[in-house]
């Protein structure tokens, strides 16, 4: 039993479940995956070697392991209407620098979304290796409208020839016009990289337009809307398949993480059903309530609003950081993440805002009545940030209204 022989782990893996039962977990980038899932990555997938392809292997006692990453493959293609799958990246960041390492050499150009805009690190920012391998220039959204401006990007690629193009984002809240970057992609002969890490979930449901048609590349995470275990998956064109799967294995990656693969193959079943498209389709209602809540409670919203799963608050009227916002929820069991806001003056580890997303809390149950309580939830803290007395209040009624959703839904 883990709790006599691993006091240490059993312990902090005990408060984790405790503190996801009985907290609101409002960060857009995390889910709960079914039961299915949890057991197939808990599985004894986890021992078993297999680098290379189903029926291409460097070890031996491959079969079924070859018999389930096919059945992965066949689902993701299916799923999104892809020529090719690779469902073996271990995150998002690793199907990221597949596609670079692919069509790219050091020095070469990217054009991406500024981070400040919703950019993730790896869409070239100077830390990452992205930012360190290639020459990056960065497109933001509209000063006063806080959207696209596709004009711009279009004169942006014009004038910077870029080799690539990234679009797709981890704090955009607006709908992601694909057609459009391709269109200004092909007008100056880049490829197209279009990154669903966040709402592959949506794309699955036809809550928002995919890509697939108009892009060489599409890379995604399985763990957010997606509602799978944590890792990578990239999508392709037929006639890049071969470079995408040389350079996951053994270009960047060894040995592919079996039991995960066998995780994702499940999740993606689950996308199939009806079951799953109602759910994507509650966790955009809860998140457009809960984004005009807090509007009704004078919090400003980038871009003013949202089509997704998330969006941004800038709290700079209320007088607190994204930073400051994030500890004092955190008191009382509200889990969100400081989030810059577009053209923030702030670092990014201070920011301006805080990033708000419904996947967490809709997998949990919850619906449209259950957002204005956590909209007054928020307010009623934030207001109250120095009367500890409160706080105190506010947490004690947040572990009981928490603790009525399960955190292990079928
Ligand atoms: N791309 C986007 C748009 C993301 O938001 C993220 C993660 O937050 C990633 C890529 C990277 O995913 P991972 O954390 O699995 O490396």
């Amino acid at each position: 039993m883990l709790n006599s022989f691993d006091y240490e782990v059993y312990y902090a893996l005990k408060k984790e479940i405790e503190k996801q039962r009985e907290t609101i977990n409002l960060i857009p980038s995390e889910n709960i995956v079914s039961k299915n899932v949890l057991k197939v990555v808990g599985s004894v997938f986890t021992n078993k070697y297999a680098e290379g392809y189903p029926g291409k292997r460097y070890y031996g006692g491959c079969k079924y392991v070859d018999m389930v990453e096919k059945i992965a493959i066949e689902r993701a293609c299916k799923l999104f209407n892809a020529e090719h799958a690779n469902v073996q990246p271990h995150s998002g960041s690793q199907a990221n620098m597949a596609v670079y390492f692919s069509v790219l050499k050091p020095g070469d150009k990217i054009l991406a979304m500024d981070i400040s805009s919703g950019g993730h690190l790896t869409h070239g920012v100077k830390v990452n290796f992205s930012g360190m391998f290639y020459k990056t220039s960065f497109y933001s959204v509209d000063r006063d409208t806080e959207l696209i401006d596709y004009e711009k990007v279009r004169e942006i690629a014009i004038k910077e020839k870029p080799k690539i193009i990234v679009c797709g984002s981890s704090s955009y809240s607006r709908t992601i016009d694909f057609e459009k970057f391709s269109e200004i992609a092909k007008e100056v002969n880049a490829y197209l990289l279009c990154d669903i890490a966040h709402i592959a979930g949506l794309i699955v449901a036809n809550l928002h337009p995919t890509p697939v048609k108009f892009s060489e590349f599409v890379t995604s995470t399985t763990h957010k809307t997606l509602r799978g275990p944590r890792g990578g998956l990239i999508l392709c064109k037929e006639e890049f398949k071969e470079r995408i799967d040389s350079i996951v294995i053994p270009g960047i990656q060894g040995g592919p993480l079996v039991h995960v693969i066998a995780g994702k193959a499940v999740a993606f079943k689950e996308a199939m059903t009806e079951k799953f498209k109602n759910y994507q389709k509650q966790v955009v209602k809860n998140c457009k309530k809960l984004c005009q809540e807090l509007k009704e409670r004078r919090y400003r919203i980038v871009s003013d609003g949202t089509d997704t799963h998330l969006f941004v608050v800038d709290l700079r009227n209320k007088g607190l950081t994204g930073l400051e916002a994030q500890d004092i929820l955190e008191k009382v069991g509200i889990i969100t993440n400081k989030n810059l806001i577009p053209f923030d003056s702030l670092s990014p580890n201070i920011t301006s805002g805080i990033r708000i997303g419904t996947p967490c809390i809709t997998s949990r149950g919850m619906k449209e009545k259950e957002m204005v309580k956590i909209a007054d939830f928020i307010d009623e803290t934030l207001k109250n940030r120095d009367n500890e007395k409160i706080l105190k209040e506010i947490r004690r009624k947040v572990r009981r209204f928490a603790d009525e959703y399960p955190i292990y839904p079928e």
